[in-house]
């Protein structure tokens, strides 16, 4: 991020400023005071809920450099040391303007996305098919706000070639702000349906608002707009294209397990591809997305390997099965009664026999027409061979119950009073084969009963908490300093976990680096939208191509690779940036001390590379014992770092600590600390929980599926290696064992808990259970949830402490979690 000089930011945004800012340039724009960095500029916006001039002074305490308010709420005392006040009318105004200097400074161009719904799945989806061949940077999840765009742009790295934004709206006036941020080259109109048509008044005044937002094009500007007779209607100062009109074409569509298999003609070749979805209406969005990418030069076989496996997002049709077969499709991105008509007749189309029950949350600001579509919504889905009609609280739910109860369908409408009630609802109601569609308004509550329902019928998961995950992210921060970068190591998935999930989440709470073993997971990450630097770690020779393709930075671990790395990139005319890792004792990879200056000569030489950091990997740093060797390591490191910078000249990104050299070794932090575990909140041995609280961000969870009493003598589980020797015991099987990720070894020594209790896990762990000793818990009954390691619901089991029964590292425990076992379920974020 490069931002304007106070000085400057003071006449750009026609501010008065009070007090001396520091000298170091500003790093970040923050509108939330508690995730201020040292030498952020904060924001300080007033918004329904809280108002950021109540922050002022905790923002300064957590190192603002600047602070942007109102003139007329300024306090009395002036800024805090180390802090200047920069005054304005308004601050939004203020944020907003400086995004569109952000955007014309260091955007090259910008395709801006907007309609009614469906803006998410055609900007994720675009993100993915121009990543191969742009620095691409979009809005963070579905950032299109007033305040969103703005700190969307805001977002994107000096040097983004192509910037795929977001613009949503809800009254008449605000897109004209938008189109002044953004200034976008190209746009795309997914769809103008009836969402706030009580600000607008008529689909006609929509359409016209979500136009402004191309207004500044010219003759060499496109927008990609739905061929629908009202918005062709309107001028564009631009060329207008319609979606499937040319190729990309879809030549046709059938079902093909849980997806569909599409034919299309991508211009150029013919593509058979399945998608992991059912949903027509997805498929037509994603179609928009191709027509965007083959305007923007993207050549067929790229799309249509981008297109192999495509996956959406979350709360898009996300759907979700439970092991007793009953699905669960969450699709609550979007309340616009398009959306509701076309998620209808998606779901009613679906090939499974079994019941199809609707639980609907409303849809907001309809205006005059509320009541008519909420009747509508009532009798399609009586129509379309729904059973069941669950709603939530909505002004309009008696209208959309009486069509329904109208069309005479088996089941009555049924009308609950929160989300809670409804939960228990499905429960009692939903037998297998059934499908539960949810839908509409109160997102954040319906999308959370969904995941809620679905929880409370899945026998495994594994629950990862981002808010815990920022969190600990703040701690290390705080521990290290500001100057030194962040590396978040996610080789291995992820640690297990779901790595371009938790990358892109990773990189909206504000981290450096992103850390994997191969350039395909970088490919991957990519894709999702990262546009941080990558290090691969461990890359293959062979993958030398996509490393110049996905723009991420090998590290070089030997001569003999650094002789074909630059073979290959001279014989290709292609450049990349690299690190160079020392081998100083850890006796795995790296090249040796005595080799280190030959190869960054090689490499500084054959002028297809630049080395760009050195780093070295440190083998004990966990453990106070191999101290001393730690140290010399260190210095082994210092004595070769003090000839590379001699050597190389220029600049260096030094970095040699993971978790424990990060905490426990202070003269390892260099310029960067590459974290895994920690981030997590597990520490790698007791010396590293002694030096740093962190927050437990995993939880492994699953269910009692039987609870029995056996007599005295009983043998337990394979060999019988456990026999009951009281006269009576009660024992629980939990659904979760070895072939799930539960240790073999926690067999007669494990523990779980059910309800805050610790329990002994009895005899042998089986290939998909386990038994356990319910005596000290009376109360519990089939159905429980058992938690096998983690932090959940304020109980905790620490993984560390379940490694060391099992006769393990945290590391091994955490990454033989199943990934198709065990559902990964993100929390927070
Ligand atoms: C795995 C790894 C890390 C991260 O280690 P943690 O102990 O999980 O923080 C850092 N650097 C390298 C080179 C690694 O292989």
């Amino acid at each position: 991020m490069t931002l304007p000089a106070p000085r400057e930011l003071a006449a750009l945004l026609d501010g008065e400023l009070r007090g001396t800012p520091p000298e170091q340039p500003l790093r970040a724009v923050a509108i939330d005071s508690r995730r201020v960095l040292p030498g952020d500029l904060f924001v300080a916006l007033g918004g329904r809920h809280c108002d950021g001039h109540d922050f002022v002074a905790q923002a300064e305490g957590a190192g603002a450099s600047l602070v942007v308010l109102r003139r007329d709420r300024c306090p009395d005392s002036g800024p805090g040391p180390g802090c200047a006040h920069l005054l304005v009318a308004d601050p939004l105004l203020a944020l907003q303007r400086l995004a569109a200097w952000y955007r014309r400074t260091h955007i090259r161009r910008v395709v801006a996305v907007t309609g009614s719904n469906g803006k998410t799945v055609v900007k994720t989806a675009l993100t993915a098919l121009l990543a191969g061949r742009f620095r691409v940077a979009s809005s963070p999840g579905s950032w299109n706000s007033q305040v969103g765009v703005p700190l969307a742009v805001l977002t994107a790295p000096p040097g983004t070639e192509l910037g795929v934004f977001e613009a949503g709206i809800s009254a008449p006036g605000e897109m004209e702000r938008l189109e002044a941020i953004l200034q976008p080259d190209h746009g795309v109109l997914v769809n103008v349906g009836l969402a706030n048509l009580g600000s607008f008044g008529s689909r006609a005044v929509t359409a016209r608002e979500k136009l402004r937002l191309f207004q500044g094009m010219d003759a060499h500007s496109w927008v990609i707009a739905p061929d629908d007779p009202l918005v062709n209607a309107l001028p564009l100062p631009c060329r207008r294209i319609h979606p499937g009109a040319g190729p990309p074409r879809l030549l046709g569509q059938r079902s093909r397990g849980n997806g569909l298999l599409l034919q299309l003609d991508l211009g150029g070749c013919q593509a058979q591809v399945t998608v992991h979805t059912r949903s027509r209406p997805l498929v037509d969005d994603l179609l928009i997305a191709l027509t965007a990418a083959h305007h923007l030069g993207v050549p067929a076989a790229e799309m249509a390997e981008v297109l192999q496996d495509y996956t959406f997002g979350p709360t898009r049709m996300e759907t979700w099965r439970t092991p007793e077969g009953i699905t669960i499709i969450n699709d609550t991105a979007s309340d616009d009664p398009l959306s509701v008509q076309t998620a209808l007749a998606t779901v009613a189309a679906f090939p499974e026999g079994g019941r199809r029950l609707f639980v609907f949350g409303g849809m907001g600001d309809l205006g005059p027409c509320e009541q008519r579509e909420h009747a509508l919504i009532g009798r399609m889905a009586a129509e379309q061979g729904f059973s069941g009609l669950l709603l939530l609280p909505h002004p309009a739910r008696s209208h959309t119950a009486a069509a329904w109860n109208g069309c005479h369908p088996a089941q009555a409408a049924q009308e609950l009073a929160d989300t809670a009630a409804l939960r228990e609802r499905i429960r009692q109601m939903a037998e297998p084969g059934d499908t539960v569609l949810l839908k509409g308004a109160a997102r954040q509550e319906l999308s959370s009963a969904a995941r809620a329902i679905w929880e409370s019928m899945a026998p495994r998961r594994l629950l990862v908490d981002l808010d815990a995950i920022r969190d600990n992210i703040t701690r290390f921060r705080a521990l290290c300093g500001p100057e030194v970068a962040i590396l978040a190591v996610l080789k291995a998935w992820a640690y297990g976990t779901e790595l371009p999930r938790l990358a892109a989440a990773l990189q909206d709470s504000g981290i450096d680096w992103i850390g994997v073993s191969a350039a395909d997971e970088g490919a991957v990450i990519r894709r999702a939208g990262v546009h941080r630097p990558v290090l691969v770690m461990l890359m293959d020779p062979d993958e030398v191509d996509k490393a110049v393709r996905w723009r991420v930075t090998p590290l070089i671990y030997s001569l003999p690779f650094a002789q074909a790395l630059v073979r290959t990139l001279q014989s290709m005319g292609a450049h990349l940036e690299v690190h160079l890792e020392i081998e100083t004792g850890m006796g795995r990879l790296g090249v040796a001390p005595e080799e280190a200056l030959a190869a960054a000569r090689l490499l500084r030489d054959s002028g297809v590379v630049t080395v760009t950091g050195v780093m070295t990997h440190l083998a004990g740093a966990d453990d106070p014992a191999a101290d001393d060797e730690t140290r010399a390591q260190l210095e082994r490191f210092d004595a070769v770092m003090a000839r590379l910078h001699q050597e190389l000249g220029t600049p260096l990104l030094v970095h040699a600590a993971a978790t424990s050299g990060a905490v426990r070794f202070p003269q390892s932090r260099y310029g960067m600390v590459r974290l895994g575990l920690g981030l997590f909140g597990l520490h790698p041995s007791p010396a590293v929980a002694e030096a740093i609280e962190l927050e437990l961000a995993v939880a492994f969870i699953s269910r009692l599926v039987q609870v029995r009493e056996y007599g005295r003598g009983q043998r337990i589980g394979y060999n019988g290696t456990y026999v009951v020797s009281a006269e009576r015991q009660r024992i629980g099987i939990v659904a979760a064992g070895y072939n799930d990720g539960v240790p073999w070894r926690f067999s007669n020594r494990g523990e779980v808990m059910i309800q805050g209790r610790r329990l002994a896990v009895l005899g042998r762990v089986s290939m998909d259970s386990m038994a356990v000793d319910l005596d000290p818990l009376p109360e519990a009954t089939v159905g429980d949830e058992v938690l096998i390691f983690g932090a959940y619901e304020g109980q905790v089991l620490r993984p560390e402490q379940a490694a060391l029964q099992a006769g393990t590292i945290p590391y091994d425990l955490l990454v033989q979690v199943d990934g198709r076992r065990v559902q990964r379920i993100f929390r927070g974020g």
